[in-house]
């Protein structure tokens, strides 16, 4: 076995991972990256993000999905194959990857391969898929950024052509003619809408009465009416008992005593931090009652020289804050100046139509008992909508009756995971409402959405007064 000493070790190269190894790496550490898939990039690059997100632009592309809007009752769905898709997904992560292999050279950053695991708070033993000891790696400072699994109960037959997961989905032969997604969350109405895009009769089911409940209740109402009108059915308040495949068909019987079959099913119902192989009872950090590791708000763990970031720590599991969750935890190791992670951040939801969204949701503000108002702008008022063929859509702006400052910004709508940055920084910088309506804007832009809802916000104040 090997030995290897060095200042500052990650477990795991996903964006989490990468963005402390860089950090800790430009503040002149000798940086190690322990991965233990054959290639760095984490979940986000080979089963999360980026084929989630390059599916759903192939499917924007080669369905011609907005040309609906111009040919109308003459358009001819064009047949999509499962091959077109993947040769995307296939250019993306290489050159993704390609990117993530060039940044840790530049840094001078070492990628081990192998499995980690803890021997006490100061050494990791490395073990190959066969689990022969490699290397014995002793560092001052470790980060666990082993990222999460999709949740698997054992009572479901995962089979990886029928019923399936968000992993082997982009594993499937061919596209169903029908599909079943159980969990109406991200990841589930994400794929919900990209199949129903492509043509296929898909059926969400959910515990809750909506999809996506985290949203602001008006978006989530908005996104709906935009999944039916692609076809996409929605069942509320259901629960399966029990989930199997019958031939080559994947069968679902619910609590209330319905059943429902279709081509293939999508589980989508949570993930599971791994944490599994990494022996954390040899340093004394003990998971919590949903299997996270817990942390401080510098990302410490109660072992103060192993840090976690990611979705190993739990919610918000978005590659975006693991980023920054590793930048900031590699920084406080290294002794540099760091700051609290940011209290506003966007979250992007990339259905078709897409959704972002940045600091309080409607609901929240009318349960503290804010004096606010809301100023809204649909995509049919917004020229470049007509332009580029897709006028479903709104923004939505909080902000409050008097002293105008924005408390939350909402969109769904083309470009909307783009536009909402100009709201965050609105909100970071307590910005008021009427800064929109003051400044010009480039026409014609989705932008103008804003200027256009802080017009109608504010006009209502107007009114209001007189
Ligand atoms: C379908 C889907 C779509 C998503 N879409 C988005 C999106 O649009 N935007 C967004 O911001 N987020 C999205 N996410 C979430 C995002 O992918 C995750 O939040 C992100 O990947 C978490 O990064 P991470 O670094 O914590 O872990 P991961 O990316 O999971 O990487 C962890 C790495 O650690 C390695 N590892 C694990 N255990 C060990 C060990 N013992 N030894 C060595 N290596 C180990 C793993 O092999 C893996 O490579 C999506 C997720 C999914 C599943």
């Amino acid at each position: 076995m090997e030995e290897i000493i060095a200042d500052f070790v990650v477990i795991g190269s996903g964006p989490s991972g990468q963005k402390a190894a860089i950090q800790a790496a430009k503040l002149g550490k000798k940086v190690v990256v322990v991965e233990r898939d054959i290639e760095p990039g984490g979940a986000c690059l080979y089963t999360g993000t980026i084929p989630s997100k390059t599916f759903r632009e192939a499917v924007v592309d080669l369905t011609r999905f907005y040309e609906r809007h111009f040919q109308g009752q003459e358009f001819v769905h064009p047949d999509v194959t499962i091959d077109e898709l993947n040769n995307r997904l296939f250019q993306v992560i290489t050159e993704e990857r390609s990117v993530i292999s060039r940044q840790f050279r530049k840094n001078g950053i070492t990628l081990v391969q192998g499995g980690a695991r803890f021997e006490n708070p100061n050494t990791l033993i490395i073990v190959d898929r066969d689990f022969r000891l490699k290397y014995q790696i002793k560092a001052d400072t470790f980060v666990i950024a082993t990222g999460s699994n999709p949740r698997n109960p054992p009572d479901v037959p995962f089979d990886k052509e029928v019923i399936l997961d968000s992993t082997t989905l982009l594993q499937i032969g061919k596209i169903p003619k029908s599909l079943i997604v159980l969990g109406g969350g991200i990841i589930g109405s994400e794929y919900a809408s990209f199949f129903a895009a492509l043509g296929t009769e898909v059926t969400v089911i959910d515990r809750k009465d909506h999809m996506l409940p985290m949203l602001d209740a008006e978006i989530g109402i908005h996104l709906q009416t935009a999944l039916t009108d692609i076809g996409l059915k929605f069942l509320g308040n259901k629960e399966p008992s029990e989930i199997k495949r019958i031939n080559d068909r994947a069968f679902v019987k619910f609590k209330d005593g319905t059943t429902l079959e279709a081509e293939a099913l999508l589980y989508a119902l949570g993930r599971t931090a791994n944490v599994e192989s990494l022996h954390l009872e040899n340093v004394g950090i003990t998971t919590d009652a949903k299997g996270y590791v817990p942390v401080n708000a510098l990302f410490q763990t109660v072992v103060s020289n192993i840090y976690a970031v990611g979705d190993v720590i739990g919610g918000p599991c978005l590659a975006s804050t693991s980023m920054e969750q590793g930048r900031l935890a590699a920084r406080h190791a290294c002794g540099a100046q760091t700051h609290h992670f940011p209290t506003f951040f966007p979250i992007g939801i990339y259905t078709i139509p897409e959704i972002s969204s940045c600091g309080y949701t409607e609901e929240e503000l009318k349960a503290w008992g804010f004096h606010y108002e809301v100023g809204r702008a649909y995509y049919y008022e917004i020229a470049r909508s007509h332009i580029v063929g897709s006028n479903t859509g709104l923004f939505k702006i909080l902000f409050h009756a008097e002293t105008l400052e924005i408390l939350g910004v909402h969109v769904i709508g083309r470009s909307a995971t783009e536009v909402v940055h100009i709201g965050q920084m609105a909100i970071s910088f307590h910005a008021h409402i009427d800064y929109f309506i003051d400044h010009v804007f480039n026409y014609p832009t989705y932008a103008e959405g804003y200027r256009i809802a802080a017009l109608n916000g504010v006009n209502k104040i107007k009114f209001r007064k007189i």
